[in-house]
Formats: structure tokens, sequence, C-alpha cells
């Protein structure tokens, strides 16, 4: 297609400034662009917006965005104006004046995307003033609302469906990051979306990496892990109000900044407490599950779990709040058996063994996962029914694919086996272990009388409870026999434990590790630990820009990562842009926001290197620049495999371009206006070839000039590292920095 201002692609581009579409994207906006209704599943943080909003823009006329979360509808209109696009919203939080406003703007045609609740939208008033607006779009947004298998039913959201005989020729998009195949079902039988409209991206969540700790000394280890993360958003999930009222108290004493967030808080704490952790004002939020729903701050860094999620649904959940922006991220289970034991007493409950049941179940599957020694990405994403398969199910960004788990030694437990589970079998399959343990080691105190004359009784004394407990623990866990759900773990045989009694199976346990290795907790914390050597951006601009984002977002009154993501500000200080043509091309800069802040940050990243002396180390900047033009930039990690395809002009030819009309004869002001690029520009190009000692000195600065230069450094003393700033001040405008770092750079060192 080619690229004429309104297709998809240039949209995506130039108002969003981004390079390349992600995941499904672009076919589920083709879909709609050809009047289709389509239907699309993609993980938190996957990119579901854009889905709607450049078909918005694509389209003439109303794009009307259907969500339940009042509280988000201002932050996504809010983010769109930032990129200069018209949106409103329409809920309770409007009163009257400011509803007929907004009808005048709908009426005038002004609005090109607007945000409504569903019971607003259904109202028959609602729908017969849309009637004479000119809807283009319909996106149903957490589309799992409409399923009453979805963890979010929304009895409005079946209203919804109305919308297919009312407005017949206008496509509908809905979108939901649920995972769950009967919900995924449900929702599009019930929008009468087909299946060939139906977008399913993998759920795998490549920047977060996924690491279980025993729980022992909870505190500390929370302690460290934050030293390691100084200055980045976190949450720390807790399970009880008190644990995150603690937990922010003790953290704030250590000096961290923290805030709780539960339910028990009153609405203006919980709001006041939130909008902090958006605004980038407090670090941390120790929370309980109460918070998240409404939140899409795009650079939480960690996730910690201080306990035992109640199901895997909520864990995925909860630790998918982290690294929306693409950015690396981490998500920290800390996990103790104990845990188990606590959740199973909640999860009962009374008179529904049914409910109880399956609760349980889930319970168990999260245990499992913590317990598990094969790769946590695999587990998790099988649980959801996708095959991880890359590089053989290792992801190498879990805990054991980072320090694989040394295989088990094992021993042979047949005849400690065949004495548990006939104790089982003769106390009729009624109990638990800790009582069977009881019969075995002969404690006349704690056995029923009618159990004081079993066979069993006694035959296992030799053995300590503790050692008995964990014999039981293995045998559960390697299936030798069941373990009942529900508030009572009864063990019941199964078709193993029969192989066992009748016919002489052995049984191999695995032995209780006892090894001089570090042990696992250890080596989890260094692998979790931030590897900075790795991270190939300066780290003292990526925090200085952080300031000026700060200070640019309490301006426009929003949260900082609306002004720019954490992904934009990383580019920045790797790739270090010097003008604004070089800005455009780091992903996040679209026309608007290069409009607006553009020459902020290309004046604060001149300071940076000022006062850091990064002009003199900038020998290996053009190099990361020019990979930069060259758009192999992106680290997105929702599209491992982008195709580099800019096609106007091949961008990585933009230095070659400027030597070759410098080779021709022309000068800087020339190439510039030739090439419809800022003068500072091309004398970057330009300076990067003397530099680089393509182009000799005396072509860019002059025999006069260089005198001068020389003569400034010697008056300062200066010395390579030193900032640059003073000799350009005494230098005065005549000079330019590129000309001061090219005579530097033409001198030995
Ligand atoms: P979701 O609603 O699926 O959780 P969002 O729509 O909020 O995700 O997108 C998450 C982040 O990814 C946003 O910052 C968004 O601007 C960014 N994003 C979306 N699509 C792309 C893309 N094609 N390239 C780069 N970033 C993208
Ligand atoms: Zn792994």
């Amino acid at each position: 297609m080619p690229e004429t201002a309104s297709t998809p692609l240039h949209i995506l581009r130039s108002v969003f400034g981004y390079e390349n579409f992600r995941l499904e994207q672009e076919r589920a906006i083709a879909t709609v662009l050809r009047g289709e209704d389509a239907f699309v599943l993609m993980p938190t943080g996957g990119g579901k917006s854009l889905c709607y909003q450049i078909p918005a823009l694509c389209l003439q006329g109303l794009t009307v965005v259907v969500s339940p979360l009042i509280a988000l509808m201002k932050d996504q209109v809010d983010a769109l104006r930032l990129n200069g696009i018209e949106a409103a919203y329409l809920n309770s939080t409007l009163d009257e004046y400011e509803q007929r406003l907004l009808a005048s703007r709908l009426r005038s045609g002004s609005v090109k995307i607007l945000y409504v609740a569903p019971e607003r939208l259904v109202t028959e008033r609602f729908l017969a003033f849309l009637a004479t607006l000119n809807p283009v779009l319909f996106a149903i947004d957490e589309a799992h609302c409409i399923s009453q298998w979805g963890h979010d039913f929304r009895p409005e959201y079946r209203e919804l469906t109305r919308l297919k005989h009312l407005f017949p020729n206008v496509p509908r998009i809905a979108l939901t990051a649920t995972a769950d195949e009967q919900t995924r079902r449900d929702i599009a039988q019930q929008l009468a979306i087909p299946s060939k409209n139906t977008f399913v991206s993998s759920f795998n969540r490549a920047n977060i990496r996924y690491f279980v700790e025993p729980k022992r000394d909870a505190y500390r280890r929370i302690v460290q892990h934050l030293r390691q993360r100084k200055g980045e958003s976190g949450i720390i999930y807790t399970l009880s109000r008190a644990g995150a009222e603690d937990l922010a108290e003790s953290l704030n004493t250590d000096g961290f900044s923290a805030l709780p967030y539960h339910a028990g808080l009153e609405r203006e704490t919980r709001a006041r407490h939130q909008d902090l952790f958006l605004r980038d004002e407090v670090q941390i939020i120790c929370a309980t599950i109460a918070f998240g729903m409404g939140i899409d701050k795009s650079n939480v860094r960690f996730v910690i779990h201080h306990d035992l999620p109640k199901n895997i649904e909520s864990y995925y959940q909860e630790t998918g709040r982290a690294g929306r922006d693409g950015v690396q991220s981490d998500a920290i289970l800390l996990y103790s058996p104990g845990d188990v034991t606590k959740m199973r007493r909640m999860l009962t409950i009374e008179d529904n063994p049914e409910q109880t049941r399956i609760l349980n179940r889930k319970l168990q599957e999260m245990a499992n996962y913590a317990e598990s020694r094969t790769c946590r990405r695999e587990y998790l994403l099988r649980y959801f029914g996708e095959n991880f398969v890359e590089n053989e199910g290792s992801c190498g960004t879990c805990d054991i694919c980072l320090n694989p788990p040394a295989p088990l030694e094992t021993y042979d437990a047949t005849l400690l086996a065949q004495k548990f589970l006939s104790a089982m079998v003769r106390t009729g399959e009624r109990f638990g272990a800790g009582y069977l343990i009881e019969i075995l080691r002969g404690n006349k105190d704690k056995v029923r009388m009618e159990h004081l004359n079993l066979k069993t009784f006694g035959v296992g004394a030799d053995l300590s409870v503790a050692e008995w407990r964990n014999v039981a623990q293995e045998l559960i866990r390697e299936g030798w026999c069941d373990r009942e759900e529900g508030e009572y773990p009864i063990l019941k045989l199964n078709e193993r434990s029969k192989a066992v009694l009748y016919q002489n199976a052995s049984v191999l346990l695995p032995k209780k590790q006892a090894s001089k290795r570090p042990s696992r907790e250890e080596r989890t914390a260094s692998a979790s630990a931030r590897n900075d050597a790795a991270t190939p951006h300066n780290q003292g601009l990526f925090e200085r820009l952080r300031v000026l984002r700060r200070n640019i977002a309490e301006r426009e009154n929003v949260a900082p990562f609306m002004v720019l993501s954490d992904a934009t500000l990383i580019q920045l200080a790797t790739y270090i842009p010097l003008s604004l043509e070089d800005i455009r091309h780091v992903s996040g800069f679209g026309e608007v926001k290069t409009q607006r802040y553009g020459t902020l940050f290309i004046k604060e990243i001149r300071t940076f290197a000022d006062e850091n002396g990064l002009w003199s180390k900038m020998q290996d900047i053009p190099q990361k620049r020019e990979r930069l033009l060259q758009s192999e930039y992106s680290s997105d990690n929702f599209s491992p495999s982008r195709s580099a395809s800019r096609s106007v002009n091949s961008s990585g030819d933009t230095f070659q371009e400027t030597l070759r009309l410098w080779e021709a004869g022309k000068s800087v002001a020339e190439i510039a206006s030739m090439r419809g690029l800022a003068a500072s520009t091309i004398a970057g190009h330009v300076a990067r070839f003397v530099q680089a000692g393509k182009i000799p000195l005396h072509e860019f600065v002059s025999e006069e000039k260089e005198e001068v230069i020389i003569q400034a450094l010697r008056d300062a003393d200066w010395r390579e590292g030193q900032p640059l700033k003073p000799i350009k001040e005494a230098l005065g405008e005549a000079y330019s920095y590129d000309e001061i770092k090219c005579v530097i750079a033409a001198y030995p060192k």
C-alpha cells in the first residue's frame, strides 16, 4: 500500500511515533477498515488500544469506545490528547454543563474518539443521539465483561449485543486480555464475530522475568530486591490489609518511599496513593489485590508477591502489571508451603463443596507452579493452553532457566512407601498425613483407640516426624497417592499406590537437598540483580530525562509515563540524539510530541553531554546513532522478528548522503537546504566524518578557528572527560560544539 496520509502504517509512525506494528495489530486494523467485525485477544501491554485508535483516525466520523473502567477513561483521553488527537469521555463524573458542552462538540464533529461507559451507551436517549452523529466504529474494550464465565461479568455489557441491529453497517471491534478458552468462545458467540476475524496473540510476556524464592526472612529479601531497583516503580502484593500497612511502614522507616493500598482505606486516601504512584512521586505500593484494576501505568518495573496468590489467573494478571512498556521487568514470588495450608482454610466455602473443590484445585496448581522444577514461563503458558517451544522449553529468563537446579539424587523408598500406604488403607483412607505419621511412629497419646492394634502401629518409629513428613510430601508430589481437595487434606489410594502395595512396584524418591552449592535463594538473588553492565544506556542521562519528563507531566497535569514511556527514555539515553531530525527516529516521538517536547529533550541531552564530558567520549556514539537511524534500534519485546521496513530513503543513508554532497563541494548550509534538514544536523553529520578521519579537519574548521579553539582549551587547562560548556562559553556564538569536538578529536591523546 502506498504511504498516503491516512494509511494505518503512516498513522502509526507519524502520530504515535512507532516504527512497526506488533503482534496482530495490523491484521485486526485491516479487518475493521474493511468494514468487518473483529475480536482481538492480546496480553496486557500488547497494544490493544491502537487496534481501534488507528482505524478511528483513518475513518471519517466518530469512533465510540465502550469501557467499564471509568477511572481509566480520563487517562486514555489525556494520552490521546498528548499525541494531538481529539478525544473525549462521557460518564457519571461529568456534570450537566460539561455534558452539554460535550454534546455540542460531538455535533460539530470535532471529536474523533469518544469513550463511554456501557450503562450510558445503552440508554435510549443516548442511542438516539448517537444515530444523528455518524458513528463509524464501535470498540468494545474489556470484552470479557460480557461473559458470565469471565472474571468480571457486567450485566450491562449484555445490552451491547443490540449495537449490531441498531447500526448494522458499523463495524465492531471487541478486545480483551482474558486467556480463558471458555470465556473467549462465549464473547465471540454473543457478539456474533466469525472465527476468521478472531486475532489471538501469544500471551507470553517476553519482557517479564519470573522468579520464585523461598519465603524465608521475607522482609530482608524484599529490601535486597528494592536496593537493586533504586528509584524504580513496583508493586508488592500482600494477602492482608494489615500486611500491606505494616510493610509500607517498615519500608518507609528503612528509607524507601512506599504507600499502602487496600479496600479498608478511605476512598480519597486510596485515590491519592494511587495518583502519587502513577506520577512517580512514590516508588512502591504495598497492596492487597484491591489494587490494579484500572491502572495502566506502563513503567512498573517489578511486582513482588509477598504471599501466595489464590490461583494462576490472579498471579498472571498481577504480574502482568509489570512492564507494559515492553522494558525488562521482574515478577518475584516469595513462596512457603505453609501459605498453601493457610490459603486452603480461607478458600473453604461453607455448604458449597463443589465450589470449594474448584478453588482448591486452582490453589494446588498455583502451589505446583511454585514448586515446579521446570521453566516457569513454559508452565504458565501451558496453563493457558499455549505451547511454549522456544529453545526447547527454556526461556532463559526465569529462575529455573537462569539457574537450572541440579538433578535430584534419589533413594529407594519402597519399604517406607509400603508402610505409609498400608497405614492409609488400614484406617480406611479417611485421614491426613499428620495422623498417619502418628500411627507409624506409634504415638499412643495421639492415636485413636481403634487404631492401636493396627499392624502398622509403630512400624515407622525409626524415622522422626520431620523425616516422615518429607516422605509423605514426596509421595504426594510424585503421585504415589492422592490428596483430596478441601479443608481437610485426606489422603487416598490411587492406581500407583495399589501397584506399590500389591504388585511390589519400587518407589524412588528425591533425597533432601543438602548441598554445598549456594542456596536457591542466593542464586536467584544474583540472577535477578540488575545487570547494569549489560544495559547499554547511560543511566545518568536516563535519570536526568526522567526529571525533565516529570516536570513536563506536572505542567500538562498527566502522569509522566503518558508524556513518554520509559522505553522511549531508554532509547534517548542509548542513542543520544542531538537534533530534532534524530529524535524523530526514536520510538514514541510522533509529530506532535516531537514538536512539543523534542527541543526540550535535545537541550537536556546536550547539556548533560557538556556537563559530563560526553563529547570526548562520543566516538562510539555515532555508531549507535547510525544504528538508530537505520532503525535497527527498537528493542520492542512484542515483535521479536521485526523486519526493518522504513521505506522512505532508507534513512541509514542519511550520513552517506551528507558525505556525498560534501565531497561534491557543497557547504553545510547548502546541504541543509537541499535536504530540508537543519544546519545543525548536517554539521553533526560532517563532524562525525571529521572525527572518523574521513573528512580533513580544515575543510570543516578553518585554521584560524582551530587555533582559537586550541588556545581556549589551553587557557582552561581542559582535560579529556571534562565538560565542554566553559570552553564553548569562552569562545562565544561563532563557535559550535561540533567544531570544538572535531578539534579535540584531531589531536592524538
Ligand atoms: P493493552 O491495552 O493491550 O494493555 P496498550 O494499548 O496500553 O496495551 O499498549 C501498551 C503500550 O505499548 C503503550 O505504551 C503503547 O503505546 C505501546 N504500543 C502499542 N503498539 C505499539 C507498537 N506497534 N510499537 C511500539 N509500541 C506500541
Ligand atoms: Zn524459563
